[in-house]
């Protein structure tokens, strides 16, 4: 079955084979005749049509557990759909093809699914846990027998005091008992019992646009009862897929006048949203005392400082981000790289980090916990580098805030400056970080599309950063400035304009669609605001001003270099791409199209 078949859950992959197999047809074997397998191969009949054929094979008799007038509809309605039944058939093997059945008969089936029933997942016996077959069993406050600090619910649960099928109407009526009584361990409040329906309404669809109703042992068929259970599935389904809309920021009382207008209409935007506006900071930092060191080489603005010690460069960088997430190991690892990012921009070596953390006050026990996990991520991420924490600084505040000051060591650094006149443009990451995180915020992200970014935030650039190092003549990384504000300040550096080919800047999945949606990170107007940019107002171009986090590095390469580098960085795992090239300078500091 591993190698040929397909079973109904998780519905994902599922759902994939599917799609894939509708378009051709064949015939169909579903095994398990229970009221899932049931109603799956009357849907699958209603959807292939004269495509395909669909058999159930049944290892006991179909619909037990029914009452008898729904089982006696439902079996005329499998025969008037031509759909065969194969019962007291057991299935030994299934191919590519076909099925083979106990008593050495086959069955044709292109497509075989399985419908066979809940099965526990392997993973619960390692648990250590007390199973009823193979599943927790809980009492009736859904606490694990073996050990009550763990709740079990739904499929995964037995119920030791009320057992009952696994079902989904249990399933979500036990959702409000678990948070009541996981709240209640917590603050101290008494715990509830759940008590699940001894009668509940079963909505069997047909296939077509008509359902089969039946409870109290009563059934009736009809269009009506599909609308009934097509209206249950999909306000439940709307309530996951349309949260409520983010609440605006609370104005205390006696707020100053202008602070409405200061908080903006949504929640802060953690990470590099956070940041502030590249046109404030250049102000502040325009009034510094001019440089007068002889061993530091660089200019503020760059992505590190540079020192000079002989022959060897030090860089030197400081990064922080106020939390987007709530797992203090991803921020960690995040932080990390993301503090990273600017030594490799300088194409120096990582050597050093000084941690600095903010914890949000909590018990000390949970202090610990988190510095452990910040800690543990972040000490594995600069390892893998060669580098080493050597220090930090760590104190309580209102919310988590992780930072790492960062040193590495280069014979030559890759300053901003470097770009020529006809340089490619090289970007070793999508963009879209802050659309997605400012989306995830008012809850109206893909989470699938948000695991993904997160997942390649928390990969090292290290092996593009090395690729690149020796052949560009300029290097960034895009951090909160967004694509275009680190691309201007490059050209700017290298006295330049920059050409960006919109069509070729890779995005994350999910985050044309939300800039399309007008969603925004907090710190987009002033980063739109900062760049002398003459750029389409389309989605795309809209997310060229989106602020990064732990963002890719943008690297001004000799033309010639640009295909075969982009290539290697690809064979590393990177997603990068030539996005544009320097020119030289116009009046517009960058042009996008
Ligand atoms: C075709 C079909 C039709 C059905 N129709 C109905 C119906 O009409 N009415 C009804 O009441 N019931 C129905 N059911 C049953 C219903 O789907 C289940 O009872 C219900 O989904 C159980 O919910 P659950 O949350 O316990 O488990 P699931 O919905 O199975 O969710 C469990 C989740 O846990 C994840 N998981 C597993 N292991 C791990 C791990 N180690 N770490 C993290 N995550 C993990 C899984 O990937 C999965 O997403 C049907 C089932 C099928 C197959």
């Amino acid at each position: 079955f591993m190698d040929h078949g397909i079973a109904a859950k998780p519905l994902g992959p599922f759902a994939e084979r599917w799609a894939a197999f509708r378009k051709t047809g064949g015939p169909v074997a579903v095994i398990g005749g229970g009221v899932a397998g049931v109603e799956l191969a009357m849907a699958m009949a209603h959807a292939l049509g004269s495509k395909g054929s669909v058999t159930i094979i049944e290892a006991k008799t179909v619909l037990q557990g029914l009452s008898a007038p729904t089982r006696q509809r439902l079996l005329a309605e499998l025969k008037a759909q031509g759909i065969a039944l194969e019962e007291n058939a057991e299935v030994t093997y299934v191919g590519g093809s076909q099925v083979t059945l106990k008593d050495g008969r086959t069955i044709e089936a292109a497509l075989s699914v399985g419908a066979a029933g809940a099965r526990p997942y392997p993973w619960l016996a390692e648990t250590g846990l007390d199973l009823t077959d193979g599943y927790i069993t809980v009492d009736a406050q859904l606490r694990a027998l073996t050990d009550p600090s763990i709740y079990a619910v739904g499929d995964c649960a037995h119920l030791a005091h009320a057992p009952r099928p696994k079902a989904g109407v249990f399933a979500v009526r036990q959702a409000p008992v678990l948070t009541h009584n996981i709240r209640a361990d917590l603050t101290g409040a008494a715990r509830k019992r759940y008590q699940p329906q001894s009668h509940y309404l079963k909505l069997v669809s047909l296939g077509r646009k008509s359902a089969l109703a039946d409870k109290w042992n009563r059934s009736f068929q009809s269009d009506l009862a599909w609308v009934w259970k097509d209206r249950i599935d999909r306000k439940f389904m709307d309530r996951l897929n349309q949260p409520p809309a983010m609440d605006a920021p609370k104005i205390p009382k006696g707020a100053a006048k202008g602070m409405a207008d200061a908080l903006g209409p949504k929640p802060l935007c953690g990470a590099c949203g956070a940041k502030v506006g590249a046109s404030l900071l250049d102000d502040a930092i325009a009034g510094l005392p001019k440089l007068t060191r002889s061993d530091l080489e660089t200019t503020p603005g760059d992505d590190a400082a540079v020192l000079r010690f002989g022959d060897t460069r030090q860089v030197l960088s400081t990064d922080q981000l106020r939390a987007f997430w709530n797992d203090p190991s991803v921020m960690a690892r995040i932080t990390a790289l993301h503090a990273l990012g600017d030594v490799w921009a300088m194409a120096a070596t990582p050597q050093v980090a000084l941690a600095q953390i903010a914890l949000p006050r909590m018990a000390e026990t949970m202090q610990a916990q988190w510095l452990a996990e910040i800690m543990g991520a972040a000490g594995e991420v600069f390892a893998a580098e060669g580098a080493a924490i050597a220090g930090g600084h760590t104190t309580l505040g209102a919310e988590l805030v992780i930072g790492f000051t960062v040193t590495g060591t280069t014979g030559k650094a890759a300053t901003l400056n470097g770009a020529e006149d006809g340089d490619a443009l090289i970007l070793t990451r999508p963009i879209g970080v802050g659309t997605l995180l400012a989306a995830e915020m008012d809850m109206r992200a893909h989470g699938d599309d948000v695991a993904a970014m997160l997942e390649t935030l928390m990969t090292s650039q290290g092996d593009a950063a090395r690729t690149l190092s020796p052949v560009a003549n300029a290097m960034t990384d895009v951090t909160g400035f967004g694509l275009a504000g680190h691309a201007a300040r490059m050209a700017e550096a290298s006295d330049l304009s920059v050409e960006i080919d919109l069509q070729a800047v890779p995005l994350f999945q999910g985050a044309e669609a939300l800039a399309a949606a007008g969603v925004r990170s907090t710190i987009w107007p002033a980063n739109r605001a900062a760049v002398q940019a003459q750029v389409p107002d389309t989605p795309r171009g809209a997310l060229l001003f989106d602020p990064q986090t732990a963002g890719g590095l943008l690297a001004a390469v000799p033309h010639a270099k640009a295909e075969q580098i982009v290539k290697d960085i690809e064979q590393l795992g990177h997603q990068a791409a030539v996005i544009g090239r320097f020119v030289s300078p116009e009046p517009v500091r960058l042009r996008a199209q």
